[in-house]
């Protein structure tokens, strides 16, 4: 089967094209893409049209037309929205990205590494609050070889019990197919990589230094060797490290890519934002405002309506609110991003990979409720693909008569 990085140079220079060539449209030219949108599968180039009222500063009218059009076709009376706990179970890496905690550059950085005890006793934490759709998040840790990796998800396996709804998810660097068989076969349900920015010389200036992580060709192949194995896959870029327009189609082209490839897309979207890190702003020209980043939110939906956006705890509850549609992915705890966070008797997020704001259940779901809106706490479904999951409205045939 074709990998994406096939079909990535290729992809490279018309996505760039397109950026160079396009223009915001009017107030009436977004209505037209807006129907044109949920009739067929817009193009990129179209697609780049209405991204750039992410950009203009002028176009407030026609974002709010857009938000006002996706949330009509996308959020039912009642709207679901699916839970997935993170716990942290190593903070040791090798790599050194510039805008993360645990860089490997960060001496001062508090390190731990979660025992399979240790483990456990997180798991129970989560358990106890409802939640059992649990996704293991690693850093580069070396220590973690694929069997290594094997016994911890089957470990979370066994404590899930096997009741309906359930799942495990994994958030490393890139692995092999191979391992992603054995992971597989040991109960993992999927995987979480977000790809930071597919712009390769963006990645360079970010990632060169990172032993791992600079491997961006192999990188880029990992959701097609996840699928190949049978996993759903979680896909995204970190927004903030290049322009928000061009990760965003190259984000939509890769989903597509692996719908035509698998049958299946991703499950969802990430949608981090680059913030501050130990109160340091890293001031880049490639900054994401709340408009681009609303906007790029609202292309997604549009391109790829059964694929949901991840909610961060980086973002704030309130525009968190403003954003969430039916069968998004939501979080508002993440364990401190820390091992052990779930623990953790003081308050503070002391040692954390990066800035979050976590809440209390109670009064997160008091304000979904007001407006009609439910977590599902376990939503997996095994016997049926991802897509036959979620809402059906909006549903797109690609050619080769693949859903999107
Ligand atoms: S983002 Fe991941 S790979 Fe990069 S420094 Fe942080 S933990 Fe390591």
């Amino acid at each position: 089967m074709p990998l994406f990085s096939s079909i990535f140079s290729e992809l490279e220079s018309q996505v760039s094209s397109f950026l160079t060539e396009t223009s915001c449209p009017s107030l009436q030219q977004t209505e037209e893409l807006l129907l044109e949108g949920v009739e067929e599968s817009l193009s990129l180039a179209n697609l780049a049209r209405l991204l750039q009222l992410g950009a203009a500063p002028d176009a407030e009218e026609q974002r709010e037309l857009f938000r006002h059009f996706v949330r009509q076709h996308w959020s039912p009376t009642v709207m679901y929205l699916r839970y997935i706990a993170p716990i942290y179970v190593s903070s040791f890496c090798i790599d050194a990205c510039p805008y993360c905690n645990f860089s490997a550059n960060r001496r001062t950085a508090i390190r731990r590494r979660l025992s399979l005890e240790e483990l456990e006793r997180e798991v129970r934490q989560v358990l106890e609050r409802d939640m059992r759709v649990i996704e293991l998040v690693y850093a580069t840790d070396p220590e973690f070889t694929t069997d290594l990796l094997v016994r911890y998800v089957a470990k979370v396996v066994e404590l899930l019990d096997g009741e309906p709804g359930t799942g495990v998810l994994l958030c490393t660097e890139y692995l092999t197919n191979e391992a992603y068989l054995a992971l597989r076969d040991a109960g993992l349900w999927g995987i979480v990589q977000w790809d930071e920015t597919l712009d390769r010389r963006a990645y360079r200036r970010w990632h060169s230094p990172s032993p791992q992580k600079r491997e961006f060709e192999l990188r880029m192949d990992n959701h097609d060797r996840a699928m190949a194995a049978g996993l759903e896959v979680a896909t995204g870029a970190l927004f903030g490290l290049a322009d928000f327009r061009y990760d965003v189609l190259m984000q939509i082209a890769k989903a597509r890519h692996l719908a035509e490839q698998y049958g299946r897309g991703p499950f969802v979207f990430g949608t981090a934002r680059l913030k501050p890190i130990a109160g340091q702003n890293l001031h880049l020209q490639t900054e994401v405002s709340d408009g681009a980043y609303e906007t790029s939110l609202l292309v997604y939906k549009l391109a790829m309506p059964n694929a949901g956006r991840w909610l961060q705890t980086r973002e704030t509850f309130e525009l968190n609110l403003k954003n969430l549609l039916d069968g998004d992915v939501f979080t508002y705890r993440c364990g401190e991003v820390r091992p052990g966070g779930y623990q953790a008797s003081e308050k503070q997020l002391k040692g954390g990979q990066f800035g979050v704001n976590e809440l209390e259940r109670d009064y997160v779901e008091s304000k979904l409720a007001e407006r009609n809106v439910r977590i599902s706490y376990a939503w997996i479904n095994p016997e049926k693909p991802v897509y036959s999951a979620l809402p059906a409205v909006g549903c797109r045939k690609t050619q080769a008569g693949h859903t999107l």
